[in-house]
């Protein structure tokens, strides 16, 4: 057992977490979600409760999951599917081909959350949740490829207007 951080700040003598069930509660889009989870710590003198990170993980994965499936796409929503997949803006703007700015953006309301970038972000979800990475391997094989047409275009030699015979 470990002493409860939030007591031993204030108090000299070390105090003790108990094993304890717990409910976790986020509230998300005006909506509380709860979930109780069985194998948490509670403090017997302050009552500041504990849950395994893995288990917070799985409890913001569950919850992004939830808004993946079924929205609304806000700048809120797509912030916490990001927070749920641990990636920085930096990662998930490399990702999906996009600049820091724009995931920014995103997230502050200054511009709108595409769907399908929304939608991307769902799969990412549910392989976590499956202890996969499929989606963001392909991703990243896909921006490997580059654009060979958007390059062509770029290095076509000017049209020859001039007639031929
Ligand atoms: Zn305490």
């Amino acid at each position: 057992m470990k002493p409860c951080e939030h007591c031993a700040r204030s108090k000299p003598l070390k105090r003790l977490l108990k094993p304890a069930k717990i409910t976790l509660e986020k509230t998300v889009t005006g909506r509380s979600i709860s979930r109780e989870i069985i194998h948490g710590h509670k403090c017997e003198e302050c009552g500041t409760e504990w849950a395994p990170p893995l288990q917070l993980h799985w409890f913001d994965l569950e919850i992004a999951e939830e808004l993946a499936s079924a929205g609304p796409i806000t700048a809120e929503t797509f912030h916490l599917l990001r927070a749920a997949l641990r990636m920085k803006q930096t990662d998930l703007a490399a990702l999906l081909d996009r600049d820091n700015v724009t995931i920014s953006r995103y997230e502050t309301n200054k511009l709108e959350v595409p769907i399908e970038t929304y939608y991307i972000l769902g799969l990412l979800i549910e392989d976590e949740r499956e202890g996969n990475h499929f989606h963001r391997d392909r991703l990243v094989r896909i921006r490997k490829f580059g654009r060979p047409n958007e390059v062509a275009k770029k290095m076509a030699p000017v049209p020859n207007t001039t007639k031929k015979e």
